[in-house]
């Protein structure tokens, strides 16, 4: 079918400039009839998390809400001795009088390694034990909004914090030293590291069971699953399952702080594990989000 456009006094030539024109005004014109494809760059896919965490401020203000609905539970649970946040100690029972304390992840909980992530997305480097150990030797993880009011609040009110975090024993003393230079002064007592004794894993669990012994555990606080119940090596139906029945003591007695940049979330929607190779965990991420199937659109209006 001819087009009216294509004058029957133009040139054949001159038909073909408005035809090309034409073809190429409805390409880039959109206008809600066409959808545009983003010719996706294969970009490092931490860039967005990492970005969001450095820039928004909105992390800064979930981590302060978080941290102040904390303080008001533990207000809470040391009224009530019956409370235990721990569900070790809730098997054993038998906690009602012990000494209150607050169970605290450290990296991502209380501690912000923001300059560590940044480091690998722009130097397209992975974890290492070795790249980490650069970043914590020079003990400048600043704390995170909301922490240090929370440490300060507890203290003052008797409860020891106790901090369980999956740093390596040999990271100790930088550890504390970085705490101090924060304001946050601890001894090692209050610091219980990966392997600092032979059962002490990264399953947190006999780290609690530790704690349980001596302390009633009032509050968890942490940035992943694993600071709350042990879901290692589960994929993410199974995870979300195994943690479900606990749902209620989120905002309770257990309060998470957000961390989309890396956690034992990511290995469990590969499956469990990590596969080791970008392409295969980039496919896989993009393969568990959810979709829909737009309507169709129509362009006569
Ligand atoms: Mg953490």
């Amino acid at each position: 079918m001819k087009l009216m456009i294509l004058g029957k006094n133009r040139t054949r030539c001159e038909n073909k400039v408005v035809l090309f024109c034409i073809v190429f005004l409805i390409a880039i014109s959109g206008s809600g009839c066409s959808h545009r494809k983003c010719k996706c760059l294969q970009a490092d896919d931490r860039a967005l998390a990492s970005s969001w965490m450095h820039n928004a401020v909105e992390y800064e203000y979930i981590n302060k809400s978080t941290y102040t609905a904390a303080k008001t539970a533990l207000i809470r649970a040391l009224e009530d001795t019956s409370v235990s946040a721990s569900l070790e100690q809730e098997e054993t029972g038998g906690y009602e009088n012990l000494p209150p304390a607050v169970i605290l992840d450290l990296d991502e909980t209380v501690i912000n390694n923001g300059p560590f992530q940044g480091y690998m997305v722009k130097n397209k480097e992975n974890y290492s034990p070795e790249l980490w150990k650069k970043w914590s030797d020079l003990k400048d993880a600043k704390p995170l909004a909301g922490a240090i009011d929370f440490l300060d609040f507890a203290i003052a009110n008797g409860v020891t914090p106790i901090y369980v975090s999956n740093r390596i024993a040999a990271e100790e003393d930088n550890t504390i030293e970085n705490l101090k230079t924060i304001g946050i002064s601890t001894t090692r007592e209050q610091v219980l590291l990966k392997n600092e004794h032979e059962d002490w894993t990264s399953d947190k669990r006999t780290r609690r069971e530790h704690v349980a012994r001596q302390y009633r555990i009032l509050l968890l606080l942490g940035d992943d699953l694993n600071d709350f119940v042990s879901v290692k090596g589960l994929n993410t139906n199974d995870r979300n399952e195994k943690s479900l029945p606990y749902i209620n003591n989120f905002g309770d007695k257990w309060f998470i702080l957000p961390n989309p940049s890396y956690g034992s979330w990511e290995p469990a929607v590969y499956g469990g594990h990590y596969p080791g190779e970008y392409e295969k965990e980039h496919k896989m991420r993009v393969d568990s989000l959810k979709t829909f199937v737009p309507a169709e659109t129509n362009c006569k209006h």
